[in-house]
């Protein structure tokens, strides 16, 4: 099958071609014809299917010209995916009329306010910084016509909820609604129940499945060697682009240091940054700049890198599902990815959950001048807030660098003075 035959325009087809994207991926022949015919849409996908054109391009078909109002709204979680899903539509559209904009906190509210005024079609937005807009009267939302949720699992992961429902409640009753999710949990299905009228179920990829095209191996390291086999690998086998992950901020930071004191200039990405900084980061590695980003989960979630080459958990994640997720980096839309795991005495047990998850034991590889050490000790490792017993959210927790990224529901956002977005998805958050 290709593209020509899941009904859309010549300058849709035109700008997919540009794309270099030769057939559709699953989740887009399936779920095209469906947004094109009006129907509401609950589909499982993951990050890495090709869902973000599955929904961007019928929907650029179905507003076809220029309206009046906003008559599109894509709402993500995180800011990354806002700016990445935005790029999306501008790619795809490229030769439509249709004008696009992405709001999110955490940058000054008043360039977004200009833009809306302006007019604009599509609108792709975190929920918090859309309802700032909401509650100023710089936006309308009377005249949507498609509504779009994307990672929805994720936005209710990170206390969204609430939020989402005051945004529903501004849109008109009679719209088209796209529910895309990686995982359905009872809560996304409730969600569902309640805004999806009779819709069509496009399921593509199973949960907790990582992609045959990425080869995954686990090296043995000791804990005080990790950094020094990490640079090796990355200078002797020539990578390019690596992606590597660990589990604090502060632990970020620091790698990306020592990385760059190796001489591979590198780049980190994690919750304590500002947003310019993110993207900066990010931008650097797109552009090749930077070799190595060394990022946080949290900081990674919806990353879209093309052909991600190369990801290795420098630290095993303490959530199984989170090595899923950073696998899911690699080996996209059929490109062939390595995927590798730095794993020392303390992390045995992650490991074994993992593998638990996954339903298979993943292949071990020694590395020569890297034997372990059988006389060192596995130490405890710190585990996040979430998880610990009588876990209680504290408002002013003191700030930990060393602590592993707080989950989700209680990250911080922003801390610019622009920062009343942030301010509600806090409380949003507290308050579930
Ligand atoms: P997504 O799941 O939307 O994050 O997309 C994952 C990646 O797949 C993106 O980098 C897209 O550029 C790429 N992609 C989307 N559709 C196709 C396609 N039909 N063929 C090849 N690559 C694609």
């Amino acid at each position: 099958m290709n593209f020509n035959q899941l009904g859309l325009s010549a300058g849709l087809l035109r700008a997919v071609e540009e794309q270099g994207y030769s057939e559709p991926t699953p989740i887009q022949r399936e779920a095209i014809p469906v947004i094109l015919s009006g129907r509401d849409l609950m589909a499982a996908a993951q990050t890495g299917t090709g869902k973000t054109a599955g929904f961007t391009l019928p929907l650029l078909e179905r507003l076809g010209e220029r309206g009046r109002g906003v008559r599109a709204l894509i709402l993500v979680p995180t800011r990354e995916l806002a700016i990445q899903v935005e790029e999306s539509v501008k790619t795809y559209g490229k030769y439509r009329p249709l004008r696009s904009i992405a709001i999110y906190g955490g940058v000054s509210i008043n360039p977004q306010i200009s833009a809306l005024r302006r007019g604009v079609d599509i609108l792709v937005a975190t929920p918090g910084r859309l309802l700032d807009h909401a509650t100023q009267g710089t936006v309308d939302l009377s005249s949507i016509e498609v509504l779009v949720l994307d990672e929805a699992d994720r936005m209710l992961d990170m206390g969204f909820i609430r939020d989402i429902r005051k945004v529903l409640a501004l849109l008109p009753a009679k719209r088209q609604n796209l529910l895309f999710s990686a995982t359905f949990s009872d809560d996304i299905r409730k969600l569902a129940r309640g805004l999806l009228h009779d819709p069509a179920m496009v399921e593509v990829a199973r949960r907790n499945t990582t992609a045959e095209t990425v080869a995954q191996v686990v090296h043995f390291v000791d804990r005080h060697r990790k950094r020094e086999l990490l640079s090796w690998l990355i200078g002797s086998r020539n990578w390019r682009q690596v992606l590597v992950f660990t589990r604090t901020k502060h632990g970020a930071n620091r790698l990306a240091e020592q990385l760059e004191r190796d001489g591979l200039p590198s780049a980190a990405i994690h919750g304590n940054k500002s947003q310019g900084a993110r993207n900066k980061a990010l931008a650097d590695f797109k552009s090749g700049k930077a070799r190595v980003l060394v990022a946080t989960d949290i900081a990674a979630r919806g990353l879209d890198i093309d052909q991600l080459p190369h990801v290795v958990n420098y630290e095993l994640p303490n959530v199984p599902e989170d090595y899923v997720h950073r696998i899911g980096r690699t080996g996209r839309a059929g490109n062939e990815g390595q995927a590798m795991s730095l794993v020392c005495v303390d992390e045995h047990k992650l490991l074994r959950d993992i593998e638990k998850l996954l339903g298979r034991e993943l292949p071990r590889e020694a590395i020569a001048g890297f034997e372990v050490d059988p006389t060192i000790k596995a130490e405890p490792l710190q585990k996040p807030r979430s998880q610990q017993r009588n876990a209680k959210p504290r408002s002013h927790a003191p700030r930990d660098e060393n602590r592993p990224e707080r989950p989700a529901g209680r990250r911080r956002f922003g801390g610019g003075k622009d920062n009343a977005g942030g301010n509600r998805e806090r409380r949003a958050a507290r308050s579930r």
